[in-house]
């Protein structure tokens, strides 16, 4: 079967949600380089618009 053997104690789950950051959320915000604004990193800056320095304005390379 799938299923764990014991179910997890309120302690032992409320631990473990402790630590959780938020997953895919938390650990890939950064700051914009350019305006200062949070973004997510490896995209382009929503604030702004740039990306590594370059204004990005999604008509593709100029
Ligand atoms: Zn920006």
């Amino acid at each position: 079967m799938a299923n764990p053997k014991r179910k997890i104690s309120k302690s032992k789950r409320d631990h473990r949600r402790a630590h959780w950051m938020g997953g895919l959320n938390a650990s890939n915000l950064a700051e914009c380089p350019n305006c200062g604004e949070s973004m997510m990193s490896h995209h382009v800056c929503p604030s702004c618009g740039y990306y590594k320095g370059d204004k990005v304005d999604g008509m593709g390379n100029a």
